[in-house]
């Protein structure tokens, strides 16, 4: 079936290399929503608006919805809004895009936020290695106070909101939302133990707080502006509008794509011309990897829906991030990839992630390079299990020869870091047997001749 046509309402001003500027962003509607808001709505219709859209979380797969988040701090006081810009997941780059071509949609996003839950404080944070980033939200948040969007009386409303940009140091950990906070607070970015460390019950210095991503706050003046049934209108399911993906691999035209949720799928991101555009070289698709601490996808799962529940349903979940191989892809060098990238990103405050990644990424360098042993397969499975531990066998993955760890795995560890190094494992020591035991009986990457 032919993709259906979808308006942009993310990325529409992406191609525009001026979008960044203040004077550009005023000529294409930039701040009419919020002025709409501030003058003319009360914040629980900005809410109601933002709850009709049926939007969820846009950072990776829990998909929480948007609305109900903010439910919770509507009668908090103090209340603190905090973005989430610290995007470092393998294969992800539609944050930074965003950032980067249109901060003054984030900007606006954050406050339209801010008056919905009546929050006097914002903060972006903002990745430590997003130098353009970091220089242009800055500078479209100073645009925003020159102009009257921020600071007191936005808009001469009674609305008050005070917006500061706060670079992160370069941890892939601080990512996640309780670590991102211990971070803002000046501490090392440790991840707090859920329950009971919940943002919206006690987040940026106790108070409670709403975490947001980037793309789910860019895309509040659309919905604000056209309304929430508007956005409601694509989509199906449980999964409304449109989303970025970063598509990254050996596609033709790896990029940034907005993509209506729900009717395309796979096939059609990595295939259509106006998306992916096909593999290189007519190559066939290999496997796929939905986000870099989700379990792999194969090309059985090509025709599988952009749809959180059905990608569930399968065994994984939908990242806003996803490379493909193809068979020129060694599948055990790309997982020793993935596993190195955990393993030196543990923040170490858990024996089982901070030990057993860096065993885990020991064992695969040396499989990869030419030195594994004949034991290796197993010591990898029993070492993935210290962290994630079963049980198996998992029923729905029939295309496997033998069980993978059941998804959303279990974890011996205070974060979900732990067990995204044993994911790459668990995806291809089955389904790649064979691939695994080439490199350890031929002493060397047959990838590589
Ligand atoms: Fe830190 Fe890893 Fe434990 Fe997460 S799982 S808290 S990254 S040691």
């Amino acid at each position: 079936m032919p993709l259906r046509e979808t308006p942009r309402i993310i990325s529409r001003r992406l191609n525009d290399p001026d979008a960044w500027r203040l004077e550009r962003y005023l000529e294409t509607d930039g701040y009419d929503a919020l002025r709409k808001a501030v003058t003319g709505l009360s914040p629980a219709a900005v809410h109601a608006e933002v709850r009709a859209s049926g939007i969820t979380g846009r950072s990776g797969g829990a998909a929480f919805p948007t609305a109900n988040k903010w439910e919770l701090l509507r009668q908090a006081e103090p209340k603190y809004v905090v973005v989430n810009g610290d995007e470092s997941e393998p294969g992800f780059f539609k944050d930074r895009t965003l950032m980067e071509l249109d901060p003054h949609q984030l900007v606006e996003g954050t406050l339209l936020c801010a008056y919905a839950v009546g929050a006097k404080y914002a903060v972006i944070y903002i990745r430590g290695e997003f130098a353009l980033a970091q220089e242009r939200v800055t500078q479209a948040v100073n645009d925003a106070y020159d102009i009257g969007a921020a600071g007191a009386s936005v808009f001469g409303s009674d609305f008050d909101c005070d917006v500061v940009v706060q670079p992160g140091a370069g941890a892939y950990i601080v990512g996640e939302e309780t670590a991102l906070l211990e971070s803002l607070e000046g501490k090392r970015g440790f991840p707090r133990i859920k329950p009971p460390a919940f943002p919206a019950t006690f987040g940026l210095y106790g108070a409670p707080t709403i975490v947001n991503n980037v793309e789910t706050l860019a895309t509040l003046p659309w919905i604000v502006a056209n309304g929430g049934e508007a956005y409601h209108a694509y989509g199906g399911g449980r999964f409304f509008g449109t989303r970025l993906f970063s598509l990254a691999g050996r596609v033709n035209k790896p990029g940034v794509y907005e993509v209506e949720l729900h009717h395309p799928t796979f096939r059609d991101l990595f295939f259509d011309q106006r998306l992916g555009g096909g593999i290189r070289d007519d190559g066939r698709v290999r496997a796929f990897i939905p986000g870099a601490s989700f379990p792999w996808f194969f090309e059985e799962q090509l025709d599988l829906h952009l749809d959180g529940d059905e990608v569930s349903a399968n065994g994984s979940s939908l990242g806003a991030g996803i490379l493909v191989l193809d068979e020129t892809c060694c599948p055990v060098r790309a997982a020793w990839r993935l596993v190195r990238f955990f393993a030196r990103e543990s923040c170490g405050q858990c024996t089982p992630c901070r030990e057993g990644t860096s065993w885990l990424e020991k064992i695969m360098h040396r499989i990869e390079h030419g030195d594994g042993r004949k034991d290796d397969l197993e010591l990898l499975l029993d070492v993935g299990d210290n962290i994630s531990p079963g049980p198996f066998p998992h029923p729905p993955r029939p295309e496997l020869d033998e069980p993978a760890r059941p998804f959303p795995y279990n974890q011996t560890t205070i974060c979900p870091l732990g067990p995204s190094g044993v994911s790459p494992i668990d995806s291809t020591v089955w389904k790649f047997r064979d691939d695994y035991l080439r490199h350890i009986e031929e002493g060397a990457c047959p990838y590589k001749r």
